[in-house]
């Protein structure tokens, strides 16, 4: 999972964001217990990023380190714990991108592989495409030796749940039953001012038609580039496709000089405005950061090289 390349002589800062999705959580919809559960995991996370920003020193392999923890959670909608299609069935979306070269690597609607954003970075590195899906992705997992698991293994009875839920509504309705998102991310910088982005999800409970969401789409959910920024976001999909969101926040930042979080603002604006919810995540060459979201909270966590370490949930903290 992680290069082999010895590790460089740090230079600069480094910056770590990873967010376990958007939604509507407040603090009386939560119990303290799924509030602990998913401070716990958001910290998990954190020190897994961290850990590679000093062993490796590479953005790349702190956010794929930082998803995989979340992806194994089965708290959070990606890997174990991801929600179920109409059928019943996991089909899970994740990408990774490199700031540096703007390599990037992808899949959409993988049903066997433990770690998406594993086989993300390896569609990245060991094959000349950038998205590979379904059957054929699941194909490429096991030519390349990416674990895989069966389809029970993600499976936990809260999303079955939820997807019950969903199909008893009279009206149809397509978004998450409760409204609590749970795609994973990470952005992060490294001391060498190297920015990446990962992304990973089961997508929206009850999906359908082998719908693929934004998450593995990249410049919507997933994008990095060293003269921007680099980007992972959470909330309704089909918004974030249509705004081109992780683009969308980069080139702002490299083509009219705006901080993250400028172009953060601008970006949720226009998907404010066509009825969109979520949240975006951004870290820049330079240091700048940006946590943004339009729904009551996101899961969120933060680790600088300067010590600063927060973990947060709802809107108000
Ligand atoms: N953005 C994801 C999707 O539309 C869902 C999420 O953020 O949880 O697939």
């Amino acid at each position: 999972m992680s290069s082999d390349s010895p590790v460089p002589p740090s230079s600069g800062p480094w910056t770590l964001l990873v967010h376990g999705g958007a939604g509507a959580m407040t603090r009386d919809l939560l119990t303290a217990e799924q509030d602990a559960t998913a401070r716990a995991g958001l910290n998990a996370a954190l020190d897994a990023g961290v850990a590679e920003l000093e062993r490796s020193g590479s953005a790349l392999d702190a956010v794929e380190a930082a998803v995989r923890v979340l992806e194994d959670d089965p708290h959070f909608n990606a890997g174990r714990g991801a929600v179920f299609t109409y059928e019943g069935r996991i089909e899970l979306d994740a990408a990774i991108m490199d700031g540096s070269s703007r390599d990037a690597g992808a899949v959409a609607g993988v049903t066997t592989t433990r770690n998406p954003v594993g086989l993300a970075r390896a569609v990245m590195e060991k094959s000349p495409h950038v998205l590979l899906s379904r059957e054929g992705a699941d194909r490429f997992a096991v030519e390349q030796g990416v674990e895989q698991v069966e389809q029970d293994y993600f499976m936990t009875a809260e999303r079955r749940r939820q997807l019950e839920e969903l199909k008893a509504r009279p009206d149809g309705s397509y978004y998450d039953v409760d409204m609590k998102y749970g795609t994973v991310g990470a952005v992060a910088l490294d001391a060498q001012g190297h920015v990446a982005a990962a992304t990973s999800t089961g997508g929206l409970t009850g999906k359908r038609w082998a719908r693929i969401g934004d998450s593995p789409l990249i410049g919507a959910g997933t994008y990095a580039d060293d003269r921007g920024c680099a980007v992972s976001a959470t909330g309704a999909g089909e918004f974030f496709i249509r705004v081109g969101v992780g683009h969308e926040i980069a080139a702002r930042v490299r083509m009219m000089g705006e901080t993250p979080d400028e172009a953060a603002r601008a970006v949720f604006g226009e998907i404010a405005a066509m009825g969109g919810v979520g949240g975006v995540i951004v870290a820049a060459p330079g240091g700048g950061t940006a946590i943004h979201f339009n729904t009551p909270g996101l899961y969120r966590g933060k680790a600088t090289s300067d010590g600063e370490r927060q973990v947060a949930i709802y809107g108000d903290e």
